[in-house]
């Protein structure tokens, strides 16, 4: 039994590719300072923060969401046996782990995802998009439409800004993104476009420029996935901390101001793609900022 939450009629679940700690606090974030963690107690649980290394945990999953007959992840991780050179990629690098058991442990196939998402097109994001068979990267999902926004996609292969930012991600593209566009099974959405009645795509700029935001609404409740908008949960309580990963260092921290006033106001689950344990919560109002609630998850 894989433990669940619930967005009205959608279930949400993760599945886990790897779980460790990450990088130095102080590294991730160059304006972290050691007196946040004395200020919020939360954010030095060792589901956080690793007590022997001192390191961010640091979770790498899909999130799997039921809706009627639709099966959707959103992210994919980084993939196995893919080639990672940069020293900022070593986790990355090369990696055997068994996500698809994990996904069949939640009762799915590959064959059965009906949409795979990409928030945005990091190496992080989008390495279970295809897999290696026979010496040849292919769709790991067959039979899913594969949703990426379409300014996200030109800024990497277009000489596109996310391109000059990080050239590193150039060969994430080719064996991550472009064989799923090669076997015609992308869909480019904009800010603004819906899918299945309850999905929402909201533009997350600053992180990437073309970055979405997934937001869900059914019967009344609320859920948004948050891509990297928000990598640790100390960015809730200090929302100008930008990631050194961040290619604009002024948009971000408005975009995510954005988004925590508005999971505030209507009590959404925000779902990140890196936090530790449990892996989301809600961003609740406290003074002029915010706390950070852990959601609750049900088996
Ligand atoms: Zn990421």
């Amino acid at each position: 039994m894989v433990d669940t939450v619930r967005i009205g009629d959608v279930s949400v679940a993760r599945i886990e590719e790897m779980l460790t700690p990450g990088f130095d606090p102080a590294f991730l974030f160059p304006d972290f300072s050691p007196a946040l963690l004395e200020r919020f107690p939360i954010l030095s649980s060792p589901n956080f923060l690793d007590p022997a290394s001192g390191r961010l945990m640091s979770s790498m999953h899909s999130w799997l969401l039921k809706i009627g007959k639709d099966v959707i992840l959103i992210d994919t991780g980084c993939g196995n046996h893919k080639h990672r050179a940069p020293a900022a990629f070593k986790r990355f690098h090369m990696l055997d782990l068994p996500f698809l058991d994990r996904l069949a442990e939640a009762g799915v196939a590959p064959e059965d995802v009906t949409y795979v998402i990409n928030t945005h097109l990091h190496v992080d994001h989008v390495g279970w998009n295809t897999m290696l068979v026979d010496g040849q990267w292919v769709p790991t999902f067959p039979r899913a439409r594969y949703i990426f926004g379409a300014k996200e996609f030109a800024n990497w292969t277009t000489d596109g800004r996310s391109l000059r930012a990080q050239p590193e991600g150039g060969p994430v593209i080719v064996d991550s993104v472009m064989p799923v566009v090669d076997a015609g099974l992308v869909d480019f959405v904009e800010a603004g476009d819906r899918l299945l009645d309850v999905i929402s795509f909201v533009a997350a700029p600053g992180h990437t420029d073309g970055q979405l935001n997934i937001r869900v609404e059914s019967k009344g409740e609320t859920g948004v996935f948050t891509a990297d908008v928000l990598h640790q949960p100390m960015q809730i309580v200090c929302p100008t901390l930008n990631s050194r990963f961040c290619e604009d260092n002024e948009r971000a921290p408005l975009t995510r101001r954005k988004l925590l006033d508005f999971a505030a106001e209507s009590d959404a689950i925000l779902f990140p793609q890196h936090f530790g344990a449990p892996h989301a919560g809600y961003a609740r109002r406290e003074g002029s900022g915010f706390a950070f609630e852990p959601v609750v998850w049900k088996n």
